[in-house]
């Protein structure tokens, strides 16, 4: 099963503000980031060789950009203590452009961080003004053309879209900006909003609607479309690359059944048919660690079925689909004769293409592919 190269994700579990519409983990007491480093490190020995070798180590949050170059140096010492990193590693940072400057920037770039991604989410000062965004749309020019400066020569911009008020036209004008700075990767999020979350509470009080699902489907195709015709390639549901060779390394590996490693609050961890998840709490995760026990919150052993569905449910979100004769000797499952009937169906009307050995998803499938997980 784990002949895949596996990926480390560090999740760094603080932000200053918490925006309106955030549902991840993070806290924002940020003089806990001594004691939260501590313990981070002394996960790293708990694993230490487990997961050998990693060709992706990406540090999210939260916002991993609060940290100084010389806290996240010592994060990356200590990967490199406990684990080993192929000489080509890609190492993401995620970046909140508030938190930027030249000096930043080229320190990162110093210490080994080699492709960075940068939370624009819109160049609209009114869409981030309701995102509640700590920064504008001058500060978010700027870090991409810094980290350009810095001589950053992989980078993704995170946007959204479906916003509630937000336009066609805005949201196109939103695209055409991001793509004059011709970053190689670009994901475009679909705004959710949680019940839990303060965004989530006002829409359910009626003070505004985000939009219907014919319009989200409408924003997907034009967003599609429209990066495609700049040159992008539509590798997954959310994700654009500017060639296949900028695929997020890491991000692939959710998608494919590799094995990964996360380290931090709220982090999950997949390898061979086991899959678990770290506690979401800060003070859980540091008490945990501090009494010397993995801070591990769950965890689940998953079926060959399960397995087999996963698979299935993953590889129609990406562009490249799925190899039968890989899932044959993968999963031990020969899709065409177990999914016939239903395969044919979705085949017919449009939703999926099968052809050279591989099963694809249309733009169409695409565009539902969460409903394509039923199946
Ligand atoms: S900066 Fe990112 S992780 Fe932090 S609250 Fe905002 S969206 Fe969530």
């Amino acid at each position: 099963m784990d002949s895949k190269t596996p990926g480390l994700y560090i999740h760094i579990p603080f932000c200053l503000s918490k925006c309106p519409y955030c549902d991840f983990y993070s806290s924002t007491s940020i003089s806990a980031m001594p004691d939260f480093l501590d313990a981070l490190f002394r996960e790293m020995e708990m694993y230490r060789h487990r997961f050998n070798p990693f060709d992706s180590v990406y540090i999210g949050g939260g916002t991993p950009s609060l940290l100084s170059p010389e806290q996240l140096e010592e994060i990356l010492i200590n990967v490199r203590k406990n684990f080993h990193l192929i000489s080509n590693t890609e190492i993401t940072l995620e970046i909140n452009p508030a938190d930027l400057n030249h000096s930043f920037l080229e320190s990162i770039r110093g210490i080994g961080i080699n492709r960075i991604n940068i939370g624009v989410q819109s160049f609209n000062e009114k869409t981030l003004g309701f995102l509640g965004r700590r920064h504008s749309v001058r500060q978010a020019v700027l870090a991409i053309e810094d980290a350009r400066e810095a001589g950053f020569n992989n980078m993704g911009i995170d946007l959204i879209y479906g916003v509630p008020n937000q336009d066609m036209a805005s949201w196109l004008e939103t695209l055409k900006q991001a793509i004059t700075f011709a970053p190689e990767h670009l994901s475009c999020y679909q705004l959710t909003l949680e019940s839990n979350t303060p965004l989530g509470r006002r829409c359910q009080a009626g003070e505004f609607s985000v939009p219907r699902e014919e319009r989200q489907y409408e924003f997907f195709m034009k967003t599609s479309q429209f990066l495609e015709d700049a040159g992008y390639i539509h590798y997954e549901v959310s994700n654009f690359a500017r060639g296949m060779e900028h695929c997020s390394r890491h991000n692939q590996k959710y998608w494919d059944h590799s094995p990964y490693l996360g380290l931090g609050p709220s982090a999950h961890s997949f390898q061979s048919n086991q899959r678990w998840w770290n506690h979401r709490s800060l003070d859980q995760y540091l008490a945990t660690i501090k009494a010397g026990d993995f801070p591990i919150q769950g965890k689940e052993t998953l079926t060959m079925e399960q397995l087999q569905l996963e698979a299935l449910y993953l590889g129609l979100r990406t562009r490249n689909g799925i190899c039968l004769q890989d899932f044959k000797s993968r999963y031990d499952s020969d899709l065409l004769s177990g999914k016939k009937k239903i395969l044919e169906k979705l085949e017919e009307e449009g939703f999926i293409s099968i052809r050279d050995g591989r099963l694809y998803p249309t733009p169409f499938g695409l565009a539902i592919a969460d409903s394509l997980s039923l199946i």
